[in-house]
C-alpha cells in the first residue's frame, strides 16, 4: 500500500525526496508494492511510485528525477517484465497517458493506451492492420519498445510515426526507420529514450473481414497460451539461426522444461517458453528456474537462450 511521502526513506536522501515531493504533488507515493502492477503478480516495493496521467506529467517527472539524478523507470502494462522481491530503489512511473485520435487511415495514441483498445478501434472504424496485436497485454509504449508481435507481424510493419523524449529531455517527433526494428529490438532498448506516442498506418478493410482475424488470433492465442496464468509470455526470445529462427519454446521441450520447477515458479503444461507464478512464487524463484532452464538447453544444443523478459531491480 502506498503513503505519503512525509515518511521518506531515512536511507536516502531525504532532502531530494522533499523537492520532489513539492515538484510532483500528491501523485507521488512512496513504498508501493511493485506486484500487482505486474502480470507475474511478482515484486518487492518502489521507493516512489508516481501515476503520469498525461505526457505533461510524464515528461515533467522524468525532467525532476533527472535533475535530482533519481533512478526511474517508466511502467507500462507490467506484461513483459519481472521485478525483484526487494523492488525498486528510486521512482517508478506508471504511464497512463491513454489519448487516441484517428485521422483518415491513421490512429495516434500517446504510449500508455492499452494496445487492446487500438485493436479494438481500429476494428470499429474499418481499419486493418493492427489484427495481430490481438490478445497481446500491454500498453503501447512497452509494445514499441520491444516491437511486439505475433503471427509473423510486429509494431514494425505499422508504425509511420512517433513522438519520444530522449535522454537529453529534448521532444522529437521522429519515423519508422529511427526505431531499427529488428526482431524484439527497438532503439529504444539501447537509447533510453521514452515513447510518448506512436502513429500507427492503417489499411481500410470490411469491418467484419477485421473482426474475423481478430476472433481466430485469439482462439489460436487460446489454445497456443496459458491465458489464465500468471506470467510475462514467452520467456526466452526464439533463437536467429543464420537461415532460420529456431522456436525456444521448441528447445524446451527437448530438455524436458515441463517437468522442472523451482518452489511456486514453474514452466507452463501448454507453452514450455512460458514460465509461470503458480502461487506465491517469488522473482529469485523464476530466476532460479530460468538459470537451470538456460544450462539444460546450453548442455543439449550449445545455444545461449536470452530473456525476452526484462529483469527490474
Ligand atoms: C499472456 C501474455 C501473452 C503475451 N503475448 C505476447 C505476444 O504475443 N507477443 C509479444 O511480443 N509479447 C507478448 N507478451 C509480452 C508483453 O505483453 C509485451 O512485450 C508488451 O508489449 C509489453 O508491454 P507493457 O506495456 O506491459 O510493458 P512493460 O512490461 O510495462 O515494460 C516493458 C519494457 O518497456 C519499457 N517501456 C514501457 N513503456 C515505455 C515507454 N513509453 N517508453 C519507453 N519504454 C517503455 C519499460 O520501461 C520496460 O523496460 C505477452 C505477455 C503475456 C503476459
Amino acid at each position: 500500500m502506498a503513503t505519503t511521502i512525509k515518511s521518506a526513506l531515512s536511507t536516502r536522501n531525504k532532502e531530494v525526496y522533499k523537492k520532489l515531493s513539492e515538484a510532483l504533488g500528491d501523485q507521488l507515493k512512496q513504498n508501493v508494492v511493485l506486484a500487482p502492477y505486474t502480470t507475474f503478480g511478482i515484486g518487492g516495493k518502489a521507493d516512489l511510485f508516481y501515476l503520469a496521467k498525461n505526457p505533461k506529467e510524464l515528461i515533467y517527472a522524468i525532467g525532476t528525477v533527472q535533475k535530482f539524478k533519481l533512478r526511474f523507470f517508466v511502467l507500462g502494462g507490467g506484461s513483459n517484465i519481472l521485478v525483484s522481491d526487494s523492488g525498486f530503489r528510486g521512482l517508478v512511473i506508471k504511464n497512463q497517458n491513454h489519448m487516441m485520435v484517428l485521422n483518415k487511415n491513421t490512429i495516434t495514441c500517446q504510449s500508455g493506451v492499452s494496445l487492446s483498445e487500438v485493436v479494438e478501434l481500429a476494428g470499429d472504424r474499418s481499419l486493418s492492420g493492427l489484427e495481430f496485436a490481438a490478445g497481446i497485454p500491454g500498453t503501447v509504449g512497452g509494445a514499441v519498445w520491444g516491437n511486439a508481435g505475433a503471427f509473423g507481424k510486429s509494431m514494425a510493419d505499422v508504425l509511420i510515426s512517433a513522438v519520444i523524449l530522449t535522454r537529453k529531455g529534448e521532444i522529437k517527433e521522429v519515423d519508422g526507420s529511427y526505431f531499427h526494428f529488428a526482431y524484439r529490438e527497438s532503439i529504444l532498448k539501447r537509447s533510453g529514450d521514452i515513447l510518448l506516442s506512436a502513429t500507427f498506418k492503417l489499411k481500410k478493410q470490411d469491418r467484419e473481414v477485421i473482426e474475423k482475424k481478430v476472433r481466430r488470433n485469439l482462439q489460436k492465442r487460446e489454445v497456443r497460451l496459458p491465458l489464465e496464468a500468471k506470467s510475462a509470455g514467452c520467456f526466452f526470445k526464439n533463437v536467429m539461426a543464420t537461415d532460420r529462427k529456431i522456436s525456444a519454446g521448441f528447445l524446451l521441450d527437448q530438455i524436458g522444461a515441463k517437468n522442472i520447477k523451482e518452489g511456486d515458479a514453474k514452466v507452463s503444461n501448454q507453452h514450455a517458453n512460458i514460465l509461470i507464478n503458480s502461487g506465491s512464487a517469488k522473482a529469485k524463484d523464476v530466476k532460479k528456474l530460468a538459470r537451470k532452464l538456460k544450462k539444460k538447453v546450453k548442455e543439449k544444443f550449445n545455444i545461449e537462450l536470452q530473456e525476452e523478459v526484462v529483469y527490474i531491480n
